[in-house]
């Protein structure tokens, strides 16, 4: 899959997307990343890219030319029109979901904004759609941009470490994580569950599917009303006080 990022701060973009798991997976080949800097394709002989806002207003919004110029030559470099994202808060809400049908798309572009915004007439005409990591401002669209570019590479086979792991993580299944720990077995009096140690793997996956549902009940009750429950994840919920979480 390949990701390209918009942005006036590649540098920024780089910094994180070289380190860790996704620099791995790009240096080897599982996932193909690109920052891109809109003022490259600035006409404008100081090399603008912004400008005051027509009928007043504070702060300056990103021109159309640059920004269209560069996302035409990112098409024009794939041979194809690449699936536009503008990180907005006006955008639709991120969720494991999107990710996981962005993670489809062989090719997707992020647009980040910066200062005001940009003009609307790129969202209009150019955009595919709009995406918002949460009810919030952020000063520009690269931390949201980084947050997409993550979560849809994680979904990509060869960027983990072990592929199966992403499944059994938050969200994957709609359902929270189990509580996992790790050496030592006793922390200042604090013990690890002993099924841990059991070595009955059956009774493991149980017992994890159980904290699951308990942890997504306790700190996530609004996840169980849409989230797949079997018959007796229904029965241990009742049987542990949550039977109206589900309904
Ligand atoms: N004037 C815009 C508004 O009120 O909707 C906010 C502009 S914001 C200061 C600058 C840029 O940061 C935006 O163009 C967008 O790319 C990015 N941004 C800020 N908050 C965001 C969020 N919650 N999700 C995605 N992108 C965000």
């Amino acid at each position: 899959m390949k990701i390209n990022i918009m942005t006036l701060f590649p540098e920024m973009c780089e910094a994180v997307l070289s380190e860790s798991i996704i620099g791995r997976a790009r240096e080897n080949g599982y996932i193909e990343i690109n920052c891109i800097n809109i003022r490259d394709y600035s006409a404008d002989k100081h090399n603008r890219v912004d400008d005051s806002p027509y009928g007043g207003g504070m702060g300056m919004l990103m021109q159309t030319q640059p920004i269209c110029d560069c996302y035409n030559a990112i098409c024009e470099k794939s041979g194809k029109k690449s699936h536009l994202i503008y990180l907005s808060p006006c955008g639709e809400t991120l969720t494991q979901k999107k990710v996981k049908e962005l993670a489809e798309f062989d090719e997707i572009t992020l647009l980040c904004g910066h200062y005001e915004g940009i003009d609307q007439r790129i969202i209009d005409t150019v955009v595919d759609e709009q995406i918002s990591v949460g009810d919030y401002v952020l000063t520009g669209g690269e931390l949201p941009a980084l947050i997409v570019a993550d979560s849809v590479a994680r979904m990509i086979p060869g960027v983990l470490p072990n592929d199966e792991a992403k499944e059994l993580e938050s969200h994957y299944n709609g359902l929270l994580e189990y509580p996992q720990y790790t050496r030592p077995y006793d922390w200042n009096g604090q013990r690890v569950p002993d099924i841990l140690l059991s070595g009955h793997h059956g009774n493991i996956e149980k017992w994890r599917r159980e904290q699951s549902l308990l942890m997504t009940a306790r700190l996530r009750p609004d996840m169980l009303k849409t989230a797949e429950l079997t018959k007796k994840d229904i029965e241990f919920l009742s049987e542990n006080g949550f039977e109206n979480t589900f309904k």
